[in-house]
Parts: C-alpha cells; structure tokens; sequence
C-alpha cells in the first residue's frame, strides 16, 4: 500500500494541490476536513463531536479523527494521498502502524512552505462550492461566474472556520500542534519541501513525479 502526505498549515494549499494530484495520479484523497465537514453536514454522532473544535479552528480529539480514517482504509486499496492528516504525533503514529498492517508505509510526505501573509490572503479569501467542494479564491482563483462552481454549478461559500478570528487560532494549533511533524518525518528520510507560493501546475508536476518514486 502507497502512501503520500499533504502536510502543510490551513491556507497553504493542500485541497488545491491535492484536487490536481488527484487527476494526474491514481491516489485515493483522504481529507478528514472534508470527510467532518460531509459528517457535520449529515448530522452523524462523528459530526455532532466534531462541530464545536472545528468552529474554534481546534483540533477534533484524535480517537474521532482516527475512527474515520480506519474506516477509509480499505484493504483492497492501494495508494492514498492524505490531505490534512496526520495532525498530531499520535495520528502521525497510528497511521503508521495501520499502513504497516497493510504491508505499506508513508512513502513521501511534501511540507507546503508558506509565510502567515500569504496563508492569511489565502484563508480570508477562500470560497468552497458546497455540492462538490472544490476549492476557488477570490482573487487568485476566481470562479468564471461569480459565487457559482465551475465544476458543477454549486453554490460557493465562506468556511465558518475561514473568519479572521478562527484563522489566527488555526494558525497557532498548526504551530504548535502539527508543526512538530516535520522534524518526525524528516527524521523517516521522507520530508520534501514545496514552496507553497508556487505555480500550482508546477507543484502539482513535481509531486505527482516524485510520488511516483516509490520512496525508501
Ligand atoms: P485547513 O487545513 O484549511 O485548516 P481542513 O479542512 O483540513 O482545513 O480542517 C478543518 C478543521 O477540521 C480543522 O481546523 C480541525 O478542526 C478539523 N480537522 C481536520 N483534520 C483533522 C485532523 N487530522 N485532526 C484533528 N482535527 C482535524
Ligand atoms: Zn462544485
């Protein structure tokens, strides 16, 4: 089983990234915000827990983050490309002693590099369509009609976790919280660095070919 990391802070781009990943490679997206968002939506009891961290711009206690995860991971899948996850050491840990249950392991991680002003105009400007949640920017992303997908006609809105407030809250947790990954996985012989400020079609270029390495 392959696997590959999105690890980044909230607004340096990995839904974006991913979203280009996703048509250029066979990987499976894994994104627990997307996948709390859609519980929240449907109102399941994940959903209910998860509500109340997410609206502080907190992080969803581990164990909940983990129970979706494992039942993503199917055993006939191979190659997963996980999008905001892990976030903490312990998820960082258990994911891989579950990829190790399948026989796989963490073969690259790309670290999306980016400074707090280009993550706070990138945050504050954010729109997601609510059908199918692809990601547009109001300046440097902006959708052919304004507040309508392109993809699919759906409606765009504002993250209520993409208010100023809750950003410089989310910016902090990935500090302190989620920061601490990088030296683990520098650790594991697997960090490559992506300047988040680049051109997403080249960033999307140079991650599918060096995911297509197998890693070490
Ligand atoms: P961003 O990276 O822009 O913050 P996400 O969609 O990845 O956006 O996450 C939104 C929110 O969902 C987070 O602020 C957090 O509350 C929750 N969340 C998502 N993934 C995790 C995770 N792996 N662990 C804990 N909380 C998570
Ligand atoms: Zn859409």
């Amino acid at each position: 089983m392959r696997a590959i990391i999105l690890l980044g802070a909230p607004g340096a781009g990995k839904g974006t990234l991913a979203d280009g990943i996703k048509a250029a490679s066979r990987f499976q997206h894994v994104a627990t915000g997307d996948m709390l968002r859609a519980a929240l939506k449907q109102g399941t009891p994940v959903g209910r827990e998860a509500e109340a961290f997410m609206k502080r711009g907190e992080l969803v206690p581990d164990e909940v983050i983990f129970k979706l995860v494992e039942a993503r991971i199917g055993a006939g899948d191979d190659g997963f490309m996980f999008d905001g996850f892990p976030r903490t050491l312990a998820q960082a840990e258990r994911l891989d002693a579950l990829l190790a249950a399948h026989g796989g392991k963490v073969d690259h991680v790309f670290l999306l590099d980016a400074k707090r002003a280009l993550l706070l105009s990138r945050l504050t400007g954010r729109r997601v369509c609510r059908a199918c949640g692809a990601v547009y920017h109001v300046v440097n992303i902006p959708p052919r009609r304004a507040g309508v997908c392109d993809a699919c006609g759906g409606e765009l809105y504002q993250r209520a976790d993409d208010q100023e407030a809750t950003i410089a809250n989310r910016l902090d947790v990935y500090e302190r919280q989620t920061a601490p990954l990088i030296a683990y996985y520098e650790r594991q012989g697997v960090l490559t660095r992506v300047d988040a400020a680049r051109e997403r079609r080249e960033s999307v270029a140079a991650i599918v070919a060096a995911a297509a390495d197998r890693g070490r």
